[in-house]
């Protein structure tokens, strides 16, 4: 499988390039030339573990021996505290899809697990490093650091606004002590955080040096594990109710996993809807009723993670809204870069659809299904199961994907529930352990002296050479 650019300007690259690049050089982001049709794999998908089913979907999206991807899959999963990987569990007229029993309890470690371990083995056939330079507001700085901690090609450096993310993050990013790992505390905002990243990386010539990359959310393979549970889950409902059609609900920010669902629905699994849930911050939600998507400000919640306007991965799918027309796509985004608006019209295939929970109704929502049914979710997973409830059809079994474990929101549990509900244990042992951080001030220059203080400079990679650097 090649890869193309949104915005059609590169010519198609490899699977290894699209994951090894994050961003194409001409500012768009990346896709398969195609969708690979599974309709007739369903059958014989049904009986698969977690692994086994992985390993099939990675090998229709990856041009690498299948052993090497079943072995990268059985090491990327193996740490999860359930071997089912993502269990369903049935809270009132819902199944819950559990995302969360990674390593850092977020479902960001589905994809930032298998991302590590592809980078490791990317790097070591082809002999290079990787120093990777990330800003976070929370859940990916913990999930990106799990999943590379203590390989040899790779150094990460987090940054995160310091004291300004809760003590749980704090902790389960400095209590990472491998020596290739580096938190920095930046004296500033999280906006401060992603403007050096950005502006670090717009230096080429530095990027290059430093054989830096990223592992934000546009990186393909992130995309590319997640479409992963979306089958796993609807083979376990449809199995347990006899339905043969299901739908997804879905706690939205950055669009990342909900496009997952959509190119599982494209490959050929029976989904009725996708059912986008946002919070207060609604531009996504908006757009899904409306067809104008237009910038709002970004209002914090108590699921902060969802606490977005911008969607990075929206782009992927105005593609396909478009009729993979890259042309139209440039247009459409320099229209939103200068007016920060635009309008498609209403979806015509229908397949999303859309609605928002508050903070009150996210604060009920924990309340009501914890005093009904002794089920605790985390304010992410709240957002998508009010929302689902909203978008019940008898014949089609709700889906609603819970994200992170209550425990990493213990603040909200006790706002919700008046009480300290929500423990686990690897979170209460990590206030005993050693941690480390740097901090610094809110300036490019000064991140830029720090990685040069602690890694020698690559050497020099030329495009022609192999991978273009991210
Ligand atoms: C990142 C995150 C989300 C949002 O996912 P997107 O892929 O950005 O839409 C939702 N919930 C939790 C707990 C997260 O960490």
């Amino acid at each position: 499988m090649r890869y193309i650019s949104t915005r059609g300007g590169m010519e198609p690259v490899s699977f290894s390039e699209a994951v090894m690049t994050g961003l194409a050089p001409d500012g768009g982001l990346l896709l398969p030339e195609r969708i690979p049709d599974a309709t007739a794999e369903l059958d014989r998908w049904k009986g698969l573990s977690y692994p086994e089913l992985a390993a099939e979907i990675v090998a229709r999206y990856a041009d690498l021996p299948v052993e090497d991807i079943r072995r990268l899959v059985r090491k990327s999963y193996q740490c999860f505290s359930t071997p089912e990987v993502a269990p369903v569990v049935r809270v009132k007229a819902i199944h819950v899809l559990e995302l969360f029993h990674g390593p850092t309890l977020a479902f960001k470690d589905v994809a930032l697990q298998l991302l590590g371990n592809l980078f490791e083995y990317l790097l070591s056939a082809s002999g290079r490093k990787l120093n990777i330079l990330a800003a976070t507001s929370g859940d990916t700085g913990s999930a990106a650091i799990c999943g590379v901690r203590g390989r040899e090609r790779i150094n990460i450096f987090v940054m995160h606004p310091h004291g300004r993310i809760s003590r749980i993050q704090e902790l389960q990013m400095t209590s990472v002590t491998d020596p290739n790992v580096f938190n920095l505390g930046v004296e500033g905002t999280f906006d401060d955080c992603q403007g050096i990243l950005k502006a670090v990386f717009r230096d080429l010539d530095f990027k290059q040096e430093y054989g830096l990359g990223a592992v934000n959310s546009i990186n393909w393979a992130r995309v590319l594990a997640q479409i992963v549970y979306y089958f796993y889950g609807a083979f376990r409902v449809m199995d347990s109710t006899g339905a043969s059609r299901v739908r997804f609900c879905v706690p939205t920010g950055n669009f990342g996993n909900i496009f997952a669902g959509y190119l599982a629905a494209r490959m050929g699994l029976p989904v009725g809807a996708l059912v986008l849930a946002t919070n207060e911050n609604d531009i996504l939600s908006r757009y899904f009723s409306t067809g104008v998507y237009s910038l709002g400000e970004v209002v914090p919640t108590v699921s902060p993670s969802m606490d977005i306007q911008v969607a990075s991965n929206f782009e992927r799918y105005l593609y396909y809204r478009l009729g993979e027309d890259p042309a139209a796509l440039r247009e459409l985004m320099d229209t939103f870069a200068k007016s920060g608006r635009i309008e498609t019209g209403p979806d015509e295939d229908c397949l999303f659809v859309s609605g928002a929970g508050d903070t009150r109704a996210t604060l009920s929502t924990i309340a009501e299904v914890h005093r009904d049914s002794g089920y605790l979710l985390d304010p992410h997973s709240a957002v998508a199961f009010y929302v689902a409830g909203q978008h019940l059809r008898p014949d089609e079994p709700m889906i609603s994907l819970a994200t992170a474990h209550p425990a990493k929101f213990d603040q909200a549990i006790r706002e919700a529930t008046g009480d300290d509900l929500a423990r686990h244990p690897a979170l209460d042992e990590l206030e005993n352990r050693p941690t480390r951080l740097d901090i610094v001030p809110a300036s490019e220059s000064a991140v830029r002296e720090y990685i040069v203080s602690h890694v020698a400079p690559v050497e020099r990679v030329r495009a022609e050479a192999g991978f273009a650097t991210p």
